[in-house]
């Protein structure tokens, strides 16, 4: 999608610091990080919300997931802990409406979120 800022970054139209990319995922620096490790892991298909996936998209789910275990590895996150998040529609704080799972660390992180 041309006016998806995310499509635009897998389509390397916007530029972004790449962790991690194979053929269905892409993981880059978030450009406002709230913690010292914030990636962001999206796959290179447009999906607006994980409540829109279907039966079709489980394997790319799962791929998502072992893609942000391989940049828990890269940002040296392993021994010390992550936490991987979701915002999903209004309540839950999406902005940008492409799947993207948020991988931080680096901190102790609060619970519950605000
Ligand atoms: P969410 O609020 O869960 O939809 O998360 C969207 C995230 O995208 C926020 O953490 C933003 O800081 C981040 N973001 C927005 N624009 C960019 C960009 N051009 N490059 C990297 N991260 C971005
Ligand atoms: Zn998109």
């Amino acid at each position: 999608m041309s006016d998806c800022l995310f499509c635009n970054i897998v389509g390397k139209k916007i530029p972004a610091k790449i962790v991690y990319e194979d053929e269905q995922v892409v993981a880059f620096d978030d450009i406002h990080p709230q913690a010292p490790v914030h990636t962001l892991v999206i796959p290179k298909k447009h999906m607006v919300a994980i409540q829109d996936c279907v039966e079709s998209d489980q394997a790319l789910l799962g791929h998502l997931l072992l893609a942000c275990s391989k940049v828990v590895k890269v940002k040296g996150l392993s021994e010390s802990g992550s936490r991987i998040v979701v915002n999903t529609g209004r309540d839950g704080g999406q902005t940008v409406f492409h799947v993207h799972l948020h991988v931080m660390g680096g901190r102790q992180m609060g619970w519950p979120p605000g």
